[in-house]
This record gives C-alpha cells, sequence and structure tokens, in this order.
C-alpha cells in the first residue's frame, strides 16, 4: 500500500540508493573535512538506523564501522567501501554479491550497453 510507514526492506533500499548515489557524488579528492564528514555521517547512522537487527549487525558484523572504519580517501575508495559494506549485509541475508567493479555503471553514469540513457 502506498503512504504507510516504510517495512524494513523498502527502507533498506531506499538507504541503498541514497548511500551510493552520494557516495557516487561526493567530490573525487576528499578535503580533511569532507573526510571527517563522512566519518561521522556513517557512524551516526549506524547509531539511529531504525531496524534494530540492522544497526546491532552495522555494530557487530566483521565490516563494523569501528573496525573496518570508512574508506575516505577518495570518492572512489569510499564508493568501493560503501559497496563491500553492502556485500557484507547482501551475503548476511543470502542475497546475490555485487560486482564491485560496476558501481559508478550502477549508480553514475548508467549501464555501458545504454539502457539507462
Ligand atoms: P538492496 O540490497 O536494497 O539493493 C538495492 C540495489 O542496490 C540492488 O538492486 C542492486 O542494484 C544494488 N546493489 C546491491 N548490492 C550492491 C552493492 N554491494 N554495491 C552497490 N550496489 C548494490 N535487512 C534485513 O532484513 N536485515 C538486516 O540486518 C539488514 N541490514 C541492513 C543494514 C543497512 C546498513 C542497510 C542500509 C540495510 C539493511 N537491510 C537489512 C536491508 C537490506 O540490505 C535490503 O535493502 C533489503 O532486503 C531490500 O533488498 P533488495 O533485494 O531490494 O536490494
Amino acid at each position: 500500500p502506498q503512504d504507510c510507514p516504510l517495512e524494513r526492506e523498502d527502507l533498506g533500499r531506499n538507504t541503498w540508493s541514497l548511500l551510493h548515489t552520494l557516495a557516487a557524488y561526493i567530490p573525487d579528492e576528499t578535503s580533511k573535512e569532507d573526510k571527517e564528514d563522512l566519518k561521522h555521517f556513517m557512524a551516526t547512522l549506524g547509531k539511529f538506523y531504525p531496524c534494530d537487527v540492522c544497526a546491532n549487525e552495522l555494530a557487530s558484523r566483521p565490516m563494523v564501522l569501528k573496525q573496518n572504519p570508512p574508506d575516505v580517501r577518495s570518492r572512489n575508495d569510499f564508493c568501493q567501501w560503501m559497496c563491500r559494506l553492502h556485500n557484507s549485509v547482501n551475503e548476511r541475508l543470502g542475497k546475490p554479491l555485487f560486482d564491485c567493479s560496476k558501481v559508478d555503471e550502477r549508480w553514475k553514469d548508467g549501464w555501458k550497453d545504454g539502457r539507462c540513457d
């Protein structure tokens, strides 16, 4: 039904859309301030993300932010880190893993076969 509170799946899909799209469009070279802000942003998301199971997972899995902090050295590094984070959730949920060499096609440039043009 439309206009109803989000189920976990819809919230997840929307959140990943924001996260991958945001990562795709940060500056190629991140400033010192950008790096700090991106790390805070991910930490805050982990703290307040409204899904108990998910937040706990973010805080206790091998890909966790503390043990594996966001790689914010550059736009490409952050996109690849986000892809690996998403794949760790995919793996846990038994979903297919995404080929991280294709993140820019999926989230920024459109597929090489032109289907998004
Ligand atoms: P999604 O996983 O939402 O993916 C959307 C689209 O992203 C895909 O169609 C694909 O085109 C693309 N994509 C897939 N993998 C990647 C990747 N690695 N890199 C780039 N693009 C990719 N749900 C739970 O049930 N339990 C949980 O513990 C849980 N934890 C979550 C933790 C976080 C931080 C987030 C944001 C979501 C979590 N979710 C969890 C939701 C879950 O990840 C999915 O969003 C939800 O199950 C819907 O899945 P989907 O198959 O529609 O595709």
